[in-house]
């Protein structure tokens, strides 16, 4: 049996960037458990793609994911120039429909000044100016962040992935944890019956994490719920209608969703999306049951658990089915994103883009829970609800992280810090 002093369950972005900044502080047995054959098989490549600045984030409520999404832009930078990585300095629009949306944007520009973004990098266009910059693009006014940039996370978590592995870190791959606990010595129990124990574990397993969680007897008050997001791809003859991401004001602001986006990605192809599709799994990328005992699983949870009170919701059960119905139909989707680029039509859109799902954890209240949650076990620390801007934020967070496991004595062993593309005493000093 293996033994380990630290343990990490997921090979997802953020997984791996906890594991990059262990390797470069300490010479400790650490390991990365993964089921899948390899690092960010899941939502870390399954996603929009872009690197967001924090303009939309309340920097009270949101603080912690503020300031990591804030602080990582650069961290990203440096990283992708030093390895020759995907960084495409795109830009973004939020577009507001009417007079109320627009009082939204005016907000964010407050917030976004207090979130630390240069004044010079957010601006706030009237319809004339949206159309000066974008043709194609009517909308009533929009907020323009020049620093946003589109890349490839799953890129990024690769490349990590390595640097961590030369630091001594182990990656586990094909290793499903069925089952572990929360004692002295951590027990981690995989599907194939072998077993490996550590001193310490840390969860990062997406959209597993609230099960994990939950074997170790933390977060019982929760539930979660999965969200499929699906994309199509613009026809290249019609992908240079805009040139810049376009996103628009929530509807819905107690929900985690936006209408579809148009994104130009690094790789060179437009697309629009995502969608909020509900689905029985973290992984239900096709159809919509997904493995049947899951979907049973999940169906009791909704009517007996904390999401049976979203169902007497109607802002929710309306959102529900148009975002349904905009699975079902390609021209609903289109439909969507066409208030704002009335030129686009059905049939530049020929191919589904990768669809990825979001795992929303909701209180016992029946509401999505906002921000990211951590929970601390006696030897086991949890991060849960690691949703968008996640993978922007995930170098300075999980800094933020290893500072906060030293703080609580998790990581009681004498440093000895390697060469590092970033700097860690500089980072958590920022939070
Ligand atoms: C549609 C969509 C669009 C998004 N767009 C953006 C964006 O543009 N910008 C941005 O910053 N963020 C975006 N996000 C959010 C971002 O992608 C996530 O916050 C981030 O990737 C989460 O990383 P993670 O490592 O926590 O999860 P994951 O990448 O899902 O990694 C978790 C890993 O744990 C493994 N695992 C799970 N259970 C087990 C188990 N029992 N045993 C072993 N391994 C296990 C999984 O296989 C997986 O590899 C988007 C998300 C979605 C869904």
């Amino acid at each position: 049996m293996e033994k380990f002093d630290i343990a990490i369950i997921g090979a997802g972005i953020l997984g791996t960037t906890i594991s990059y900044w262990i390797s470069t502080l300490y010479d400790l047995n650490v390991c990365v458990i993964e089921k899948e054959n390899d690092v960010a098989q899941h939502t870390s490549s399954r996603n929009t793609g872009v690197v967001h600045s924090p303009f939309y984030l309340d920097p009270k409520k949101r603080k912690t994911s503020a300031v990591s999404s804030l602080v990582s832009h650069d961290l990203w930078e440096i990283f992708a120039k030093k390895k020759s990585l995907p960084w495409f300095e795109v830009g973004t629009i939020q577009v507001a429909a009417d007079e109320q949306q627009h009082k939204t944007l005016e907000k964010y520009m407050k917030w976004s000044v207090k979130n630390g973004i240069p004044e010079k990098q957010v601006e706030l266009l009237d319809s004339k100016d949206l159309l000066k910059k974008e043709s194609n693009l009517h909308a009533y006014s929009g907020l323009y962040c020049s620093r946003d940039v589109s890349t490839d996370y799953g890129i990024f978590t690769k490349e990590l992935q390595k640097e961590s592995e030369k630091n001594g870190t182990k990656f586990l791959f094909n290793k499903e944890v069925i089952d572990t606990n929360d004692n002295s010595e951590v027990k981690l129990t995989f599907t194939d019956d072998s077993v490996v124990t550590a001193k310490f574990l840390i969860n990062c397993s997406g959209g597993n994490s609230l099960d994990i969680a939950k074997k170790c007897n933390l977060a019982k008050k929760y539930d979660d719920l999965h969200f499929r997001g699906e994309y199509w791809i613009c026809d290249q003859s019609y992908a240079d209608l805009v040139k810049t991401n376009i996103y628009t004001v929530a509807r819905f602001s107690e929900f985690p969703f936006l209408d579809p986006h148009w994104i130009k990605r690094s790789n060179g192809t437009t697309e629009i999306g995502p969608n909020a599709v509900p689905v029985a799994t973290p992984e239900t990328y096709e159809g919509y049951v997904g493995d049947l005992n899951a979907t049973v699983s999940k169906i009791r949870e909704i009517f007996e658990g904390n999401v049976k009170h979203l169902l007497t919701n109607s802002s929710f059960l309306s959102m529900l089915s148009k975002e349904f119905f905009s699975s079902v139909s390609k021209t609903a989707m289109v439909n969507r994103v066409q208030k704002f680029i009335p030129k686009i039509k059905p049939e530049y859109f020929t191919k589904h883009g990768t669809a990825g799902i979001r795992t929303p954890v909701i209180s016992s209240k029946g509401e999505f829970v906002k921000d990211i949650l951590e929970l601390v076990g006696k030897n086991s620390f949890h991060i849960v609800n690691y949703n968008s801007p996640g993978a922007t934020g995930a170098p300075a967070y999980s800094a933020y992280i290893v500072k906060k496991l030293q703080d609580k004595g998790f990581l009681d062993y004498s440093q000895k810090p390697k060469e590092s593309f970033w700097n860690f005493e500089e980072i958590t000093s920022l939070f």
